[in-house]
Formats: structure tokens, sequence, C-alpha cells
């Protein structure tokens, strides 16, 4: 029987969890900044790993079975674990990364989303934009919940309160949520439990309290919720051919508030409209 590892951690272990954040966050600023028109998702993946090996870091991607690689790439009808390689983004992509370090044995994982500048098609990249706009404000209002949250599902509520209170996409219906693809927890391992919906299930779920950490991490689609892996066996699509869009942080619980270990001002800015200031762990 697996030795079941309690999912609150010390403050230590918290504090163990600070650099491993912030090399995700520096590893996704980089690649950010690589992202235009005629790039191959092989060269972005490659600016992230350099990044995580420079620091004294290794790719947590690379550890997981099966895969070589230090981010996921998915590009459009792609949501989530789509493989960089060849492939070259064009105006006008919508492209998620995902990428995550690992550091003295603990764990960042992070993704962002953006779209290739296309001054041509101004209505694409617009919808696109609002696609993404909707998803990583949906990771926010979860990450804002998880401050007051007595229960996993409080957390649950808001993200998906979020996406279904933004109005229609842009093909005219509700946003959808990948409900086979989920947030989790994170430490030692890049996947621990508990897992994390991005939408209401009967269940309240685990205690939200201080050494709770969580990747928070909706994945929406401009249309239908389904999806199918590709042939690959690893690039999640959707069915429908509609955009999908993913964003992420590993989020700390603690006894003073909460701290965004993948984002260099620990979520500050994107806390703000809530009215809430994360607390530094170290
Ligand atoms: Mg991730
Ligand atoms: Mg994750």
């Amino acid at each position: 029987m697996a030795f079941r590892r309690s999912i609150y951690k010390s403050r230590a272990q918290l504090e163990a969890m600070v650099e491993p954040g912030l090399i995700t966050a520096a590893a996704l600023a980089a690649v950010r900044a690589a992202v235009r028109p005629g790039v191959t998702t092989g060269e972005l993946d490659a600016i992230a790993d350099r990044v995580i090996v420079d620091r004294g870091a290794e790719s947590n991607f690379k550890l997981v079975r099966g895969y070589r690689h230090a981010t996921c790439i998915s590009v459009n009808d792609q949501v989530v674990h789509g493989i960089p390689g060849s492939r070259v983004l064009q105006p006008g992509d919508l492209v998620s990364i995902d990428g995550g370090a690992q550091f003295r044995g603990w764990n960042g994982d992070s993704a962002i989303s953006l779209v290739v500048p296309d001054p041509e098609q101004p209505a694409l990249v617009e919808a696109r934009s609002a696609l993404s706009r909707v998803t990583e404000g949906s990771m926010w209002a979860g990450v804002a919940a998880m401050a007051t949250a007595r229960h996993l599902g409080d957390i649950s509520a808001a993200i998906e309160d979020h996406i279904l209170g933004a109005g229609p996409s842009a093909l005219g219906g509700p946003y959808g949520i990948l409900r086979e693809y989920v947030g989790h927890g994170i430490g030692r391992k890049m996947h621990e439990a508990p897992s994390l919906f991005n939408y209401r299930t009967p269940d309240r779920g685990a205690e939200v309290k201080p050494g709770l950490v969580l990747a928070i991490e909706p994945m929406v689609t401009a249309g239908s919720d389904q999806t199918y892996v590709e042939d690959d066996d690893w690039t999640v699509t959707t069915v429908d051919g509609s955009d999908g869009s993913h964003w992420e942080h590993s989020v700390a619980r603690h006894e003073d508030g909460i701290w965004v270990l993948t984002a260099e001002d620990g979520g500050a800015a994107g806390l703000a409209p809530f009215g809430i200031v994360p607390v530094p762990l170290a």
C-alpha cells in the first residue's frame, strides 16, 4: 500500500516551494517574450528548458513517464498537453504554454495563454483574447477564493461562476469547461492529491487551511467541452474544433494568507481586483 502523505504542508515545506515557483515563472516569462510569428513550438520549449537548467533546476515535465519536453504547448483547438516540435506559430494563433520546474525536490507548475499578434485579423485576435481573458480571470477568481475558502468546492464554484458568468463566447454559446482534466495538489511531486475541479460537484471537498498548495488550472473552450486525445497520445483537442485556453498557477495557503508561488509578485496584480493582498512566505 502506498504511503499517504498529508495534503497539508509545514511552513518549512511551503518555503521550499518558493524557489521552484519563481524558476517556473521565469521560464514562462522567457517563453512569453519569445512568442512571435515564425517561431516553432520546439524553439519555445528549448527557451523554457534553458531557463530552468540555468537556475539549477530540472524540468518536472521531463520526469513524467514517456514525456521528453520541458513544456506542453497547445495551439488553437488544442487545449492542453500539446507536444512542442516543428509547428510554426502563425499570426493570430492562440498558444497555451504549460511548464514547471523541480528544485531541491520541490515543484512548481504554471501555464499561460496568449495570442500571436495579427493586425490583419482583429476580430479573430479579439475572440481568442477574450477566451484567454475569461480563462485567466477564472483562475484568479479561484486563487482569490482560496484565501477565504473553507473547502475545495468553494474554489471550484468561484472558477465555474466566473466562466459561466462571462456571457457568450465568440461562437455565441457559453464557454465550455473541460471536465476530464482538473487542478491538483503539488509539492514533492508535480501531481498530488487532492484533485481540484473547475466546476461544482456534489462533494464540498477537502478542507482548505494553512499548508495546502494547489495548482489551480482552468481549461476553457469557446464551444463544446468535449475533447479527444490526438494520435500522438498526448494532445487534448476539442471535438468541435473550437479554440481552447489554459491558465495555471501554483498557490500556497499559509497561516498569514495566500501566496502565488509561480507569480513574480506573489499574485499581487491578479488579486488586486478582489481586494486581496498576498502575504510572502519567505
Ligand atoms: Mg501545468
Ligand atoms: Mg498542473
